[in-house]
């Protein structure tokens, strides 16, 4: 039986809509339409297929303002953001929509013939996202599995599905046939579990949270299903004295409470060459209380609510909750909505769990370290690997830092972690395999080899 959900504003917890979630018939159903369009897909002239996805991106750009104002009701993000996520998406699609006449495979020299390489589609490929980056998470995997000839079956987060259904809305109006991509609103544990189950389904690609990752990917072993996954992450963010101090210290917030917090990619550990340890915290107690908390459709906000009433209990527990000492506390409104002030706290040691554990709000975390060795040994005591920022002015040392670091996005001198052109994606248990940039097709295909013989 059909049953529906309530979205919540988590900026007002007004109501914004009532959304269908759909049940495991009409999973399969969904799952059945998407491979009845796959030899279609699959097998339309390289520049259609191309041509499709830049009209998919173009439906995209006329959308973007409407696109971006569902995410700030939704998601409580501020405008500013909302309009580049949308703006991410048509960029993903636009990018993918070349790869369909760039699938190259290669011709290998043998003996007594040719040989040919392809990439080959694998089928249906089911998407799951999670709540914090509705519509670019979702179009990471959706584009590059459309462009190397898949269909693809998208689930988004129960708590943010309306920006990911009206996506799949526009892919219709851009001329993508019916069943190429459907979009299933519903819960993990009907939609996104069948996608792991499903036979039909042979690839799933997932992000979301290390434990729920874990088990998909346990239950995909059985069937041998690809898959890829984009886990938490709990990255550092290493300040060096040798380097631009006050841009460390005045840009260090932003690589962190950029979305609430909620960033897989957030600096969530600061560490801070001892030396400048405690000028560092002096120049950044204004950056931390200078971050404008409020109202997400404003213009001039830079951080809005959490995404839910539980996130902040969650967030919470970590600084209230084990009695830290807060070393610089921002502001947030007051009354209703999810907010929680951006906060700076100094752990006890790098056991405690603010440092070891993903918070996913705007806490960070702050401790001294020695010299380079002992920056890179901390910043690696983690069971994560996604991301992370070396600040520094000696060019060998951030180079040596970067590659001692384990993990898969590194910035020097900035928190930029996410271009659509470059391959983004985690060490250990922050995920397996990588997303975007031009490698992205490869696990959206199977390489297939063949072999013709000149001499039959
Ligand atoms: P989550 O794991 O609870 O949910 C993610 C998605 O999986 C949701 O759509 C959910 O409905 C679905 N799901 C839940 N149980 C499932 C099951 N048994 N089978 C299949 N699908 C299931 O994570 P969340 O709380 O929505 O997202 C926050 C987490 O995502 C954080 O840990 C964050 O670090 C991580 N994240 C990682 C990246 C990255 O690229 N590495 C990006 C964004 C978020």
């Amino acid at each position: 039986m059909s049953t529906t959900s309530v979205v919540l504003d988590p900026a007002t917890e007004q109501p914004v809509a009532e959304v269908p979630a759909t049940t495991l018939e009409q999973t399969d159903a969904a799952i059945s339409r998407a491979q009845a369009a796959y030899p279609a897909w699959r097998d339309l002239a390289p520049a259609d297929r191309g041509l499709l996805l830049r009209r998919f991106a173009v439906a995209v750009d006329g959308a973007v303002d409407e696109l971006a104002a569902l995410e700030v009701r939704n998601a409580g993000h501020t405008i500013s953001n909302a309009r580049w996520e949308a703006g991410n998406v048509r960029d993903v699609l636009t990018y993918y929509s070349a790869a369909p006449e760039r699938l190259f495979g290669r011709q290998i020299p043998v003996a007594g013939g040719v040989n040919i390489t392809f990439k080959e589609p694998l089928g249906v490929v089911g998407v799951i996202v999670p709540w914090n980056f509705p519509m670019p998470i979702a179009s990471w995997g959706l584009a590059p599995a459309l462009a190397a000839g898949n269909v693809v079956v998208l689930k988004p987060a129960e708590l943010t599905p309306l920006t990911a259904i009206r996506i799949g809305e526009l892919a219709l109006e851009a001329g993508l046939p019916e069943g190429v991509l459907t979009v299933l609103p519903g819960k993990g544990s009907v939609v996104g579990e069948r996608f792991v189950t499903s036979e039909s389904v042979r690839k799933v690609c997932f992000t979301g949270s290390t434990e729920v990752g874990t088990r998909i990917m346990a239950r995909a072993a059985e069937q041998v299903k690809r898959v890829t996954l984009e886990l938490g992450g709990k990255s550092a963010n290493i300040v060096f004295a040798d380097s631009d101090l006050e841009l460390a210290a005045a840009s260090a917030p932003y690589g962190v409470f950029d979305n609430a917090g909620q960033d897989c990619c957030a600096r969530s550990r600061i560490l801070v060459e001892r030396s400048v340890h405690d000028r560092f915290l002096e120049l950044l107690e204004p950056a931390v209380t200078g971050v404008r908390v409020g109202e997400p459709g404003d213009e001039a906000t830079e951080m809005g609510p959490l995404i839910s009433a539980g996130q902040r209990d969650t967030v919470r527990s970590f600084v209230e909750g084990d009695g830290l000492e807060v070393a610089i506390r921002g502001s947030a409104p007051e009354g209703p909505g999810y907010w929680y002030a951006p906060t700076v706290v100094l752990p006890h040691s790098a056991q405690d769990r603010v440092w070891r554990d993903e918070v996913f709000g705007p806490v960070v975390a702050v401790l001294p370290f020695d010299d380079e060795a002992d920056a890179v040994a901390k910043a690696n005591d983690t069971e994560y690997g996604l991301s992370g920022s070396i600040w520094t002015r000696d060019l060998g040392r951030a180079l040596r830092v970067a590659r001692g670091v384990e993990a898969g996005n590194l910035s020097v001198n900035s928190h930029a972690s996410v271009r659509y052109s470059t391959p983004f994606g985690g060490f250990k248990s922050s995920g397996l395999g990588r997303e975007l940039g031009p490698d992205a097709l490869d696990s959206f295909t199977e390489l297939k080899n063949v072999f013709l013989s000149t001499e039959a």
